[in-house]
């Protein structure tokens, strides 16, 4: 197969993919959080291993939200007609990093919760009740 892109082409368009797709799931859950009243998270976080997107400290929760190309989702994962070994390598290796985080921060102590991008569109409060489980907080509001 011919790669009609450059290289740094394609990072660039890579990286314009990625920030683009993880912003708008990860800006979905925060405004989850907060209309569910869900306090004591941050954000992004890079002082913890595989730098989650939501950490909640006290119960020693990482969150990480996870788009359906990009992690592979089971159910969405369409991998483009071009390219196709590459493509099928990056997000293979994706999921084997993803792996390796979720045990080293199980090791660590840590509670893990993936959420799917597609989770977040359909069933936003099955995600917000998955969280609030780990958390183990009452919330009367959720049912
Ligand atoms: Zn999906």
């Amino acid at each position: 197969m011919v790669d009609t892109v450059s290289k740094e082409k394609r990072s660039q368009m890579m990286a314009a993919v990625h920030s683009k797709g993880n912003r708008s799931t990860e800006l979905r859950l925060r405004d989850l959080l907060i209309s569910n009243n869900i306090v004591g998270w941050r954000v992004n976080v890079a002082d913890v291993i595989g730098r989650p997107d939501f950490v909640f400290d006290k119960e020693k929760v990482a969150v990480f939200v996870d788009g359906c190309f990009w992690h592979g989702c089971y159910k969405h994962r369409s991998i483009p007609s071009s390219n196709t070994e590459y493509w099928e390598n990056k997000i293979k290796s994706n999921i084997a990093r993803d792996k390796h985080v979720h045990r080293k921060l199980r090791c660590l102590g840590w509670h893990v919760l993936r959420i799917w991008e597609h989770e977040l569109e359909k069933s936003p409060q099955n995600a917000i009740r998955r969280i609030v489980r780990k958390l183990n907080r009452d919330n009367p509001d959720l049912k």
